[in-house]
């Protein structure tokens, strides 16, 4: 329901009770994280169910298959569009064009819409302007509803950078999820659980395309998994759910509507 008809039905409900509005609503769609207005518009009519646009950011050519590629698989699931934005080539862990290629190779197993490599420094990243325009041309690229990017709690300083240049845009989308890399600190504090157990071997199938990185201990599958299992414990879904697999955010930004 969108446009004038929309209105005049919000206008309608509006002269009798507006809680009616909100269960008019929900009603359509009891669980309504996920959708969102219109960016132009700002009424309880204007919710559309459009899917959700997303942005994943990793510093090299592996990390967001490391921290969040089970949950980008979840989105492509829902019909979501799932972009990539490497900052770097990795080119301090393999030869570039070999890195670049296993990205694309992941990203094509993902189902991803975009791939997009920039040209940073492997290992140099900052948090200054180079890296914020970088970050911003991708945001004006695909228009995210949802970035997926680095913890500032990392001891990585490309992954740290990358969150810092990333938070500068925290204006300019909606959420935004902070994912866990083999290098966050002690300060790294998981608050949103994603059950991966349906999407665990897609993670686990693209990280092993990355053969330039199979010596690293911790792309070992028994790494990924171990942690994985920790976390859907912790959070409580294996009691409960009996779900055995989670990836682990922290939350910079939830928008809901
Ligand atoms: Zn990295």
């Amino acid at each position: 329901m969108q446009g004038a008809a929309a209105n005049r039905k919000v206008n309608d409900l509006d002269s009798q009770n507006s809680l009616i509005i909100v269960r008019a609503d929900l009603s359509l769609k009891p669980y309504s994280i996920g959708t969102r207005c219109s960016k132009r518009q700002d009424n309880y009519a204007t919710v559309s169910y459009l899917n959700k646009v997303v942005l994943a950011i990793g510093a090299h050519p592996d990390d967001c298959e490391l921290g969040c590629y089970a949950t980008l698989a979840y989105h492509k699931s829902q019909g979501d569009s799932v972009h990539l934005l490497i900052l770097s080539k990795g080119e301090a862990g393999g030869p570039s064009k070999k890195r670049i290629k296993e990205s694309k190779e992941a990203a094509q197993l993902l189902g991803a819409d975009s791939i997009t490599v920039g040209d940073l420094k492997d290992r140099m990243i900052t948090s200054d302007s180079q890296t914020i325009d970088l970050i911003q041309a991708g945001l004006e690229e695909v228009q995210p509803d949802r970035i997926y990017t680095h913890s500032p709690h990392d001891n990585h300083q490309d992954h740290r950078n990358a969150a810092l240049a990333t938070m500068t845009l925290y204006r300019h989308v909606d959420d935004i999820f902070l994912y866990e890399s083999p290098s966050v600190s002690h300060e790294f504090t998981p608050r949103v659980f994603v059950n991966i157990t349906r999407f665990f071997h897609v993670k686990i199938a693209a990280l092993k395309l990355h053969e330039t990185q199979n010596r690293k201990y911790y792309i070992r599958t028994e790494a990924i998994e171990g942690l994985a299992q920790y976390r859907a414990f912790q959070a409580g879904m294996l009691a409960k759910y009996n779900h055995s697999k989670a990836e682990a955010f922290d939350l910079a930004k939830l928008t809901l509507f």
